[in-house]
């Protein structure tokens, strides 16, 4: 899954550039910096690769869904559409910036289910954030045409996706921002970074001074010298990460070609077991293949499969049972359990977490087995754990 998994010189010679010039932060020391701007060659190359005019790198993606949230004026009293299924950062973004996390189900594709998002439109909804999970797209054909017909703000929260597309376009470059997450455990990887990417021009100025203290970035070389046309925060990258980046970024299309080969293999395996049903993908060309999700006929074979696979000795997550990705065990964000109390009318807004259930989500995530694939395997390795996580399956069915 993970570009950590192929590390090597491309990602030294990057970082020894910058370890030379002792010149750590992305902005400013002009003259000692010797021409060396990983941050702002990443985000040229973002640009590139994505087909988007602006990219702002940040310190991770949940400070790239905060800065882009930001950006986009949402705020207290705002509500935001996002799914049941996501990683927590999602949520945690919302809630930085006042606004209230308004979660509502997810079907067969893992991601936002179109009519649950239709449903929980109010006046106070500002923006949908679907969640690309696991590689993969949410139906935005469907999204973008809610978010015409009510004027909402499309927010992609691209950040397990990177380099999945959609009918051709790039996940996170289709709303009115995306982001995509760097940290170590991701498609490519900074040690830690993010980056909000889009097509408007005033949206790409707020995050580039909101995510460096306000900083307009009009002062030249002395950064002393730099207005602040409104508050910010420190969520920069620094030049080590964003220079681990670059190399990184540079070997997204073979990363994608052996994820899209291995998955295939694996997903051929076990397509052999006539209960197995697969995720649907809205555009399975687009897909990024970091993993290979499924479904069982119930709870109890689901979990029984899971416990088979990890037997044989291979990865597997059950989503229901994880403490980060799911609804079910999140347990702070339904008791609103903060270090720092919540405005009045948010704390009001989030008390229906308390009791509410999500069954339509439970019927999916509760079925759902993702095996995540690694750019690692050798050919006959790949063949094995084909054959394998079908027999895994196929056992206890
Ligand atoms: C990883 C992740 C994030 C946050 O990224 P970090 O870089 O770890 O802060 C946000 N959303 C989703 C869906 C993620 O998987």
């Amino acid at each position: 899954m993970p570009g950590f998994e192929l590390f090597g010189e491309e990602e030294k010679k990057e970082v020894n550039d910058v370890l030379e010039t002792g010149i750590y932060m992305r902005y400013g020391f002009d003259g000692p910096r010797k021409g060396i701007w990983k941050a702002k060659e990443l985000e040229q190359a973002l640009c590139e690769r994505f087909n988007v005019q602006y990219a702002q790198l940040t310190s991770s993606g949940t400070t790239a869904l905060t800065t882009a949230m930001a950006a986009l004026g949402i705020g207290a009293g705002d509500e935001v559409i996002m799914p049941t299924f996501t990683f927590v950062a999602s949520f945690e973004a919302v809630l930085s910036v006042g606004a209230t996390p308004v979660l509502v189900d997810v079907d067969d594709t893992l991601t936002l289910a179109p009519a649950a998002v239709k449903a929980a439109i109010t006046p106070r909804t500002r923006a949908v954030m679907p969640v690309h999970m696991c590689g993969s797209m949410a139906d935005m054909d469907a999204l973008e045409e809610i978010c015409r017909e009510h004027k909402l703000l499309l927010l992609e929260d691209a950040c397990q996706s990177t380099g999945a597309t959609h009918k051709g376009r790039a996940l996170g470059s289709i709303g009115d921002a995306g982001t995509f997450s760097f940290d170590f455990v991701k498609t490519i990887t900074c040690a830690e970074g993010g980056a909000v990417i889009t097509n408007n021009k005033d949206v790409y100025t707020k995050c580039d001074a909101y995510s460096d203290h306000g900083h307009d970035h009009l002062g030249g070389a002395d950064r002393g010298a730099d207005g602040h046309p409104h508050l910010g925060f420190n969520f920069r990258i620094s030049e080590l990460h964003a220079a681990v980046g670059l190399a990184q970024i540079r070997k997204l299309d073979r990363f994608l070609a052996i994820l899209r080969n291995n998955k295939q293999v694996l997903k051929e395996a076990l397509a052999a077991v006539p209960q197995v049903t697969f995720r649907r993908l809205p555009d399975a060309e687009g897909d990024s293949a970091t993993h290979l999700s499924f479904f069982l006929p119930d709870e109890e074979a689901a979990r029984k499969a899971t416990a088979a696979i990890k037997a044989a000795g291979l990865p597997a997550f059950y989503w229901f049972d994880n403490n980060w990705h799911y609804v079910r065990k999140w347990q702070h964000l339904k008791e609103s359990t903060t270090l720092t109390p919540f405005a009045a009318p948010l704390a009001k807004a989030m008390e229906v977490y308390k009791t509410k259930t999500f069954p339509a989500s439970d019927a999916v995530i509760s079925r759902c087995i993702s095996f995540p694939i690694s750019l690692l395997w050798t050919e006959e390795e790949l063949r094995d754990r084909a054959s394998k996580l079908a027999a895994a399956v196929k056992s206890v069915l």
